[in-house]
């Protein structure tokens, strides 16, 4: 691996330095890493632009089949530096080396999974009306149409997943499936993972002879070089995932362009849980277990961190609640991705305990002043009741937190899942009696979320066909779409008919010896 330069990457050249630099520090313990890195100055931002553009005109005409080579190319580039990317990873954001190497898996996993629906083919969502010239009172023409490529797409990398959703993650695999070149804006918190996996997909480039525009990638802060990429004319989408705040500007600057474009931005979420009775009276050590790791997990920096759960008030919540504030008490505290995660961490804890009707069941410990970015997990108890009553509590704590909120009737319980945000995810516990009169809370957490999580808890999203990752306002700002599993493709995407179109000039899909033999809705 070669050392760091901090440069932006422009196609197949490279950015330049500037007279101010910024550094990567390391979490763990506050201090600053090495190499400098120069943000892209915005010749340099309308560069990368305008080659994404001119790579789009080729890209977009690639076969499935070279595209797939290259998603599986990248992939097996980005297993090549390995070892770099977990090293300089470590240092990055203060997460485990194991946890780095799994989300590396995924990341190539998810690359290799676009690359087999490419090659299935299906993917295309090919549909043919056939003509009737003889029907009356109008002839009906023949009508073919399937899905194509939007254009270039702006990539804001995720502070939360270095690998799996950002560089070379989820939002850039499925746009270059789709036919879409990318330009990503590298978050600042990992600059150099975020070089050492461009540097693998430049490279996937040159090997599979593709034109250069169709990677970029730019250092520099989300309000001038963010802001910039996504107001330039060749983009024609947003992926995102971080703050509502961030994603809410995002959409904004691309509702104001002279040509709006879409921002699939992917925000807050506090994923209610509910436990009902059986299922409490049942297992409550259990779930108590079960919530404790899935809160903790990865200091609880997942978007589908469970941050509200709702049990029925009684003896059997009451042991729950013991059991869960034991728990959290014996987790270690652990190192938060940045210093500004873990203040705004700090700051939601602090506003939760100070609720006058909140009851503090484990409290966060404060943060020392230069000592990293570390956190230990809260707990919070409140009534249905007083939760109803308080905006206040719905808002996301990013971090290892949740607050439970006791119950005492149906009819309010339903009410109070109706009265959420929506949600990327929303889960139910319950025993084999609870389910008989289960169907009203089930469709009243079907209208807030995109994912229904049943007897299990919401992190460890899977990459797979069915996966949504996804959810109405603020979760995303898009709910028909997902981020994880090979539907995000369709965010890149749009359909387009061809009316009486000679068969040579139809693309394959849809041409009428069906070469492709992919599966086709026919009239
Ligand atoms: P963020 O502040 O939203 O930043 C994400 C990316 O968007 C960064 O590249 C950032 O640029 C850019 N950005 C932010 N605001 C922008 C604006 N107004 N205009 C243009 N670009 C903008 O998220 P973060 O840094 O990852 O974490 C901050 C907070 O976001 C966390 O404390 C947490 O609450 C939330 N978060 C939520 C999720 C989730 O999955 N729900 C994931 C991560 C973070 P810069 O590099 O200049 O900051």
């Amino acid at each position: 691996m070669e050392s760091l330069t901090g440069l932006s990457f422009l196609g197949n050249s490279r950015g330049t330095a500037t007279p101010t630099p910024f550094h990567a520090s390391d979490p763990a313990t506050g201090q600053p890493l090495e190499p400098d890195f120069y943000a892209a100055s915005d010749s340099e931002i309308d560069q990368a632009c305008t080659l994404a553009w001119q790579a789009f005109l080729d890209y977009r005409q690639c076969p499935d089949s070279k595209r797939a080579e290259f998603l599986r190319c990248i992939a097996d580039e980005i297993d090549a530096a390995g070892e770099a990317i977990t090293q300089r990873g470590v240092s990055e954001t203060g997460l485990p080396a194991g946890r780095l190497t799994g989300e590396r898996g995924r990341t190539c996993g998810q690359l290799r999974l676009f690359a087999d629906l490419l090659e299935d083919g299906n993917w295309v969502q090919a549909r043919i009306d056939l003509a009737q010239p003889e029907r009356t009172p109008l002839p009906k023409s023949d009508i073919r149409c399937q899905q194509r490529p939007l254009g270039p797409v702006a990539i804001f990398g995720a502070s939360n997943f270095p690998l799996a959703f950002s560089v070379a993650g989820g939002d850039t695999a499925s746009a270059l499936a789709a036919g879409c070149p990318v330009v990503v804006k590298a978050h600042e918190a990992h600059p150099g993972v975020s070089e050492i996996v461009a540097t693998a997909i430049a490279a996937a480039v040159k090997k599979c002879g593709l034109h250069p525009g169709v990677f970029s990638m730019l250092n520099g802060s989300g309000k001038v070089v963010g802001k910039a990429l996504v107001s330039h004319p060749a983009i024609k989408a947003v992926g995102f995932t971080g703050s509502r705040s961030g994603g809410c500007a995002l959409m904004q600057i691309a509702a104001n362009r002279l040509e709006p474009i879409p921002v699939y931005a992917e925000m807050s979420s506090i994923n209610p849980v509910v436990i009902l009775p059986g299922a409490l009276a049942e297992r409550a050590t259990a779930l108590a277990e079960g919530l404790q790791g899935s809160v903790t997990l990865g200091a609880g920096q997942f978007c589908t961190n469970p941050g509200l759960v709702f049990l029925p008030a009684g003896t059997d919540a009451d042991q729950f609640a013991l059991a869960l504030a034991k728990q959290m008490q014996e987790t270690p505290a652990a190192v938060m991705l940045t210093d500004g995660i873990s203040q705004a961490f700090q700051s939601g804890v602090a506003k939760m305990a100070s609720h006058p009707k909140v009851e503090t069941l484990v409290p966060a410990a404060g943060q020392e002043p230069s000592a990293g970015s570390h956190a230990t997990p809260a707990v919070f108890r409140t009534t249905i009741d007083d939760w109803v009553n308080s905006k206040e509590m719905v808002d996301e704590v990013f971090g290892p937190s949740t607050l439970l909120v006791t119950y005492d009737s149906r009819e309010k319980l339903i009410d109070a899942i109706g009265s959420l945000e929506g949600q990327l995810t929303a889960t139910l516990h319950g025993a084999d009696d609870d389910w008989t009169d289960a169907h009203e809370l089930v469709e009243a957490m079907e209208l807030k979320a995109g994912r229904l999580v049943f007897n299990g808890f919401p992190t460890g999203v899977e990459v797979c066909h069915s996966m949504v990752h996804g959810g109405p306002f603020p979760a995303t700002s898009d709910g028909r779409s997902t981020s994880v599993g090979t539907q995000a493709i369709y965010r890149f995407t749009r359909p387009v008919a061809w009316q009486d179109c000679p068969d040579a000039l139809l693309p394959i899909a849809l041409q009428s010896g069906n070469p492709r033999k992919i599966d086709r809705l026919e009239t």
